[in-house]
């Protein structure tokens, strides 16, 4: 993301907000520029949003939940206009997923993925919108109680830039569904598809103020929507140090937060897998996204018996892992931001300065633009647990291995970081499979597979510094609603 002045001032495509059922540029008419990090160059303008644009939009959002069409609209109707925004992202993939890959570097094939996906989640949240049921309790003698299920008010979304569409999907399909009006910031280093899904929103006749999407910085129009003073609940996506920042606000205004923070996710092998089927997955598992996914198998834990046969294999797969531009469409492409790619950059720099043996490393293809954000996909281990690489989340693609000597020790590596995501467990041995899944720390387990951010029916969330909350699944049907229990005494 560049920082430039007017929109007006460019012949690049300008991506509007989405606001009160408009498409509007920022008030002062700030914006800024969408880079491509395959190349490095500006490719897209957005707007520059100021707090004024968030308050008009919350405003909004509080007009359609209130007093608009939006708010009398029953679940089956919100669940029909779901629906029809799946289909329309459906018809529109191709489209989404080209700018997806522009904007944010992933290969083609991932960015089609995200699409699909992403229409996925609103087709199930819309599928799901009339099936919130509530329940009633026994209660004394010529009482009925009934526990139904409101919407929160004027929801709060901020995005991050590893999987835009797919958590815009995640987030608002789920709080549209309850009923919510919702308040979108996406993140300033690659959020186009989202500003154009909300778009197809207007089209397929969502009434206004229902989804509003405004892009702009974190530190201006992230802080003043996660402050703003008439949102009910904010859902946040991205790293702790911003979550801490978001939660504190929350805590301020007494309203609820979901907060999916980052992850160092272990893959627990033990010397009974099925080495030739965990190989590949264990290597997409920390691939996939060139790494930037939160729930990325960034630590492989193998037992000590196997280790040298299990880590070979995996390294000589490893070995032939190819970074390319979006369009070349190999297993990884750029880091997102040239921030990012320095980020990976000083992590390798220590590991390598800390004197950590290279098992493995991938290779950038020839001919890439020498200004495009890559990184070489390295694995490296045995990683000392104290080291960096054990217990900080580095987000690109590099693989911490390690081993262990039995089942307690691989579960005291696995919950020894200060992150609980998601782990994935290898072994043929059913009750130790379900031994170990039950002793992790963490909001998913797969179980000889594994499905980084897989799994729109799964409820996800964390624990620890991981964060708090599921999304996804109809659990997030309940964190974007909130019980209200009615004891009518009738005698
Ligand atoms: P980030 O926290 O910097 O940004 C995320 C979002 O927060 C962006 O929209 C950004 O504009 C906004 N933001 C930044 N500063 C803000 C502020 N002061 N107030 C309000 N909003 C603000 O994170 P990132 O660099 O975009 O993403 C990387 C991190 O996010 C990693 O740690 C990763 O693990 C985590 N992540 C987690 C998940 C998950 O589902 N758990 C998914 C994606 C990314």
């Amino acid at each position: 993301m560049n920082i430039t002045s007017k929109a007006a001032e460019t012949t690049l495509r300008f991506y509007a907000n989405i606001v009160d059922g408009k498409a509007v540029p920022a008030g002062d008419g700030g914006t800024l520029d969408a880079l491509c990090p395959s190349d490095g160059k500006p490719f897209a303008v957005m707007a520059r949003s100021s707090a004024g644009d968030v308050d008009a939009a919350v405003k909004a959002a509080r007009r359609a939940f209130e007093s608009g069409p939006w708010g009398r609209l029953t679940a089956t109707e919100r669940g029909r206009l779901l629906c029809r925004l799946g289909e329309a992202v459906a018809s529109h993939a191709e489209e989404l997923a080209v700018l997806e890959a522009t904007d944010t570097g992933k290969p083609m094939k991932q960015a089609r993925a995200d699409i699909v996906a992403g229409a996925r989640y609103f087709e199930f949240y819309g599928s799901a919108a009339d099936k919130v049921h509530g329940e009633t309790i026994p209660f004394l003698n010529g009482y009925t109680v009934a526990v139904v299920r409101d919407p929160h008010g004027v929801t709060g979304h901020i995005i991050p830039w590893n999987y835009p569409l797919q958590i815009f999907g995640r987030s608002v399909g789920a709080s549209l569904a309850c009923g919510n009006a919702c308040v979108v910031k996406p993140a300033e280093d690659a959020c186009l598809s989202t500003l154009r899904v909300a778009e197809l929103a207007l089209e397929v006749g969502f009434p206004p103020g229902a989804l509003n999407v405004l892009s702009g910085l974190g530190e201006e129009a992230g802080e003043a929507l996660s402050n703003h003073p008439d949102i009910d609940f904010i859902s946040f996506t991205g790293s702790p140090e911003v979550g801490t920042l978001i939660q504190s606000a929350a805590a301020r205004n007494h309203i609820g937060c979901t907060l999916e923070l980052g992850g160092k996710s272990p893959q627990l092998l033990f010397s009974d897998a099925d080495i030739e089927k965990a190989a590949p997955v264990v290597i997409n598992a920390i691939v996939q996204n060139g790494g930037q996914t939160c729930s990325a198998g960034s630590r492989v834990l193998v037992q000590r018996s196997a280790y040298d046969a299990f880590v070979a294999e995996i390294a000589r797969r490893f070995a032939k892992v190819r970074a390319g531009t979006h369009q070349m469409d190999l297993d990884l492409g750029a880091m997102v931001t040239k921030g990012q790619q320095a980020r990976v950059d000083g992590f390798v720099a220590r590991a390598r300065a800390d004197g950590l043996p290279v098992l493995a490393e991938g290779r950038i293809a020839d001919g890439v633009p020498a200004h495009g954000y890559y990184v070489t996909p390295l694995m490296l281990g045995p990683v000392p647990l104290g080291n960096a690489l054990a217990c900080d989340e580095v987000f690109g693609p590099v693989l911490s291995v390690m081993p262990f000597e039995d089942e307690a020790d691989a579960i005291r590596i696995a919950n020894g970081t200060p992150y609980g995501l998601v782990a994935g467990v290898w072994t043929r041995d059913a009750a130790r499979s379900m031994r170990v899944a039950r002793a992790m720390r963490c909001g998913q387990v797969f179980v000889n597979g594994y499905g980084a951010g897989g799994g729109i029916e799964l409820p996800f969330g964390g624990v620890k510094k991981s964060g708090h909350g599921r999304e996804k699944g109809f659990e997030a049907l309940y964190e974007f609603s909130a019980s209200k229990t009615i004891v009518l005494n009738h005698g």
